[in-house]
């Protein structure tokens, strides 16, 4: 066993350990969809940092996971219209991810563009949407 195959199954293992205090703060809804009654996982939002934590952090139901993990499966369309409210979410890790999907849209949803125009976000916030994109 390597090191580094260590250190990501003590990671995984620390990002799950996160669940408990993240269906408290998404009441066990989707954060990104609101989905309720399915199956909801912890999602690291993109940059990681060296010590996993909370904060940065989303809980998400199967499809919104698959979807923001990996740009090319993601889908324009109308399962992503939640993002137009849950941008305006108080939780920066939400509001990075939600931003992010609303950008990859804006050039064909008009929907998305406006979303985009309207919400205000914190410098700090701005940074992260921008940092792996
Ligand atoms: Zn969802």
């Amino acid at each position: 066993m390597t090191k580094g195959y260590d250190e990501n199954k003590n990671r995984v293992a620390e990002l799950a350990s996160f669940g408990k205090d993240l269906a408290r703060r998404a009441r066990s809804k989707c954060e990104l969809c609101e989905s309720a009654g399915v199956a909801l996982a912890v999602h690291e939002v993109v940059p990681a940092e060296k010590v996993p934590s909370v904060e940065r952090c989303a809980f998400l139901c199967a499809e919104c996971a698959k979807q923001m993990s990996d740009p090319r499966r993601f889908e324009n369309g109308e399962h992503w219209r939640c993002l137009a409210k849950t941008v305006w979410s108080e939780i920066p890790a939400v509001q990075v991810l939600a931003l992010r999907g609303l950008r990859r849209m804006a050039d064909s949803q008009a929907w998305a563009r406006e979303a985009v125009q309207e919400i205000y976000v914190d410098a700090e916030v701005e940074v992260w949407a921008d940092a792996s994109e």
